[in-house]
């Protein structure tokens, strides 16, 4: 993205996101053709603007929807029931009277499942459906923990007798997702070797093939600059190893791999203008419009760390990536020389600061700061109605290099 464009922008936004759509068509494209034979799900919860869902579901993703509002701006966008997962705990019976029809539903408990029985009997249609289950295996290997997502591997086979006698429930497919932002293709690979492996068991109890596995997420992203960026290829050449050894064993089997962040968080950017500075006891303020409550994961990223007795606390997604997973980029007209300063918000909170002690080319009031890697889990974590302050715009630069504000053109 041209700094030029982020100052001209400025002139007319004090806050706003960027999403460049360059950038989602170069990371999905390098999914599929990394990733040969699986189908991907995009997940709209890192980022429903509508024109960045339509350039991800233009390169032929599906949706991965985490609540019946997904379900329905997935429709919206024109794709198919058989393309749309909707996959979250805690449905409710509206949501699932809805979600009929319009989405391939995923249980996440036994009870649900029951749910979806009476809802669809009283709908008088068959639900083919799919379960999120929590493996009796650990992410990295190991055995499987408690989870409140999906249902405990061993009391799914205990219950599938059960299900097979529902009336107006067929059970066609298999979800998984333990892990988000991996950025090690050995430790990935091993994870769908051992998923294709619980596929094979529960299609054995089933006696039946399945439709489908969808193996969720853990496609991650390099956010601070010592990250790897993961070995797509690497990956790829690994699942197709799997899909080989069980062609015979799981025939006709369709492989779902559902990303959020890998697909758009590089796209965006987030600029924020330099509404103030200070000079406090030999520390210099820069204060800018909307940071805490326009895009919050660097100031939450400052709060864990000021807790933190380790230099490197562990990932909780997708509030906390990492220490240095945001980097900060001072847009002024001209060059200049660099300053120690802290980067707060304008909130009447002390905790709104972005940055704390960091040497970077001088800004004044004015000017902006753009803050990367804010494509996914930005603005949709931000608490926008905080303070009434005006909320930051959402912005889309095309391929042809429009800048659009919303899906009319
Ligand atoms: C949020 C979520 C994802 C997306 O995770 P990313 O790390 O953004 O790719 C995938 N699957 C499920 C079930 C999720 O809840």
């Amino acid at each position: 993205m041209k700094k030029e464009t982020l100052m001209e922008l400025l002139r007319d936004y004090d806050s706003f996101y960027l999403y460049d759509e360059e950038v989602i068509r170069e990371h999905t494209r390098r999914l599929k053709k990394d990733l040969p034979g699986v189908e991907f799900l995009y997940s709209i919860k890192c980022n429903p603007h509508r024109l960045v869902v339509r350039s991800v579901f233009e390169e032929g993703f599906g949706a991965d929807a985490a609540s019946l509002g997904e379900v329905l701006l997935a429709r919206e966008q024109g794709l198919e029931a058989e393309n749309i997962y909707y996959s979250a705990p805690g449905k409710t019976e509206k949501d699932i009277s809805a979600a009929l029809g319009r989405c391939v539903l995923i249980a996440d408990s036994i009870s649900e499942v029951e749910r979806i029985q009476k809802t669809a009997a009283a709908a008088g249609v068959t639900a083919k459906i799919g379960v999120r289950l929590n493996p009796g295996f650990g992410f990295g290997g190991g055995e499987g923990g408690p989870s409140k997502f999906g249902i405990d591997e061993d009391r799914a086979m205990a219950v599938l007798p059960e299900w097979m006698a529902l009336s107006n429930v067929e059970v066609v497919g298999l979800h998984v997702h333990m892990r988000s932002q991996v950025l090690d293709a050995g430790l990935l690979g091993r994870y769908y070797e051992s998923l294709f492996e619980l596929a094979e068991r529960f299609q054995t109890a089933l006696g039946r093939p399945l439709a489908f596995l969808n193996m969720g997420s853990g496609i991650g992203l390099p956010y601070a600059l010592t990250d790897t960026a993961l070995d797509t290829a690497g990956l790829g050449e690994r699942v197709r190893e799997l899909m080989e050894r069980f062609r015979s064993r799981l025939p006709g089997i369709r492989i779902l791999i559902e990303v959020g962040r890998y697909a758009v968080g590089k796209s965006g950017v987030y600029v924020t203008k330099v509404v103030d500075k200070k000079v406090s006891r030999g520390v210099t303020y820069v204060v800018l419009k909307n940071t805490l409550n326009g895009f919050i994961r660097p100031s939450l990223a400052r709060l864990v760390m000021s807790y933190a007795a380790e230099e490197k606390p562990k990932g909780s997604e997708p509030l906390f990536t990492a220490p240095d997973a945001f980097g900060f980029c001072p847009l002024t007209a001209d060059e200049r020389e660099e300053e120690t300063v802290t980067l707060v918000g304008n909130l009447c909170t002390a905790t709104d600061v972005m940055a704390q002690g960091v040497t970077l080319p001088r800004v004044e009031v004015g000017d902006g700061v753009a803050v990367t890697n804010a494509g996914s889990y930005a603005a949709v974590l931000s608490p926008t109605q905080f303070s009434g302050q005006t909320p930051p715009a959402e912005l889309f630069l095309t391929v042809k290099g429009e800048i659009l504000e919303g899906l009319e053109e």
